[in-house]
């Protein structure tokens, strides 16, 4: 990958300070993670919990593994030892699992509930409905193993910047209702995780501290030779 360290820097120099870069790896080698890490990187995404724990296994322990992808709760064990952030909490069965299983380990996982706004049905998430009477609903007193530190989201896949837009707006909305809400006066509810490759620069003009990028880093996915 003779471009990445490239393709970093200018991403990492554009950015307001306040946002932070997540290095999405999914189906990247370790040699390609290993590189950037070189560079100066130390936030790194995943979506599969196993490939996750193999390039944790392998790679320097100061990297901050965030996990972005569904997360089957048969699959938390292989990265609840040393997870950073779970950004991708979609069930109250999956919260109350990584809750249970945090505890196990002595630690505290920060989690980010995930909000389903795009048009894709294969998306996952909470709706921002769902998203906001769940908050309500929980026991949190009882859950001390995870922190709520914010909400992550993805924009519809397509070209129509004004609806991109419209979406990023309406989870910055949640975002905001929660802070003054169900989370005031809770300092560590502080994360705002949206905007990709394609779409980060509107992401960060709707509110965004938290982008996630991986293909404007290290080119297209190989999704065959994993
Ligand atoms: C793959 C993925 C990204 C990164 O996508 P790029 O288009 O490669 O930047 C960001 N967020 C989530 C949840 C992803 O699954």
């Amino acid at each position: 990958m003779p471009n990445l360290k490239h393709n970093l820097q200018a991403i990492t120099q554009s950015l307001p300070p306040e946002v932070t870069l997540v290095a999405v790896s999914k189906y990247h080698p370790t040699e390609a993670i290993q590189e950037a890490y070189d560079a100066g990187q130390r936030v790194f995404g995943e979506s599969h919990a196993l490939e996750l724990k193999e390039k944790h296994d392998r790679l320097p322990d100061d990297i901050e593994w965030h996990f972005i992808g569904h997360l089957q709760t048969n699959k938390i064990k292989y990265i609840i030892p040393f997870v950073k952030v779970i950004q991708s909490i979609d069930s109250i069965k999956l919260l109350n699992e990584v809750d249970r299983q945090a505890s196990l380990h002595n630690r505290v996982v920060d989690c980010l509930l995930q909000i389903h706004v795009a048009e894709e049905e294969t998306k996952f998430g909470f709706s921002p409905e769902e998203c906001l009477s769940v908050v309500r609903s929980l026991d949190w007193s009882t859950m001390n193993n995870i922190r709520i530190r914010g909400v992550m989201a993805m924009a519809s896949n397509t070209d129509d910047t004004g609806k991109i837009a419209a979406e990023f707006r309406r989870v910055k909305q949640i975002f905001d209702t929660l802070h003054t809400s169900a989370f005031k006066g809770n300092t560590a509810f502080d994360i705002l995780s949206m905007g990709m490759s394609a779409d980060y620069e509107l992401a960060i003009e709707a509110g965004s501290n938290m982008i996630r990028v991986g293909s404007k880093i290290f080119g297209e996915r190989n999704y065959l030779q994993k």
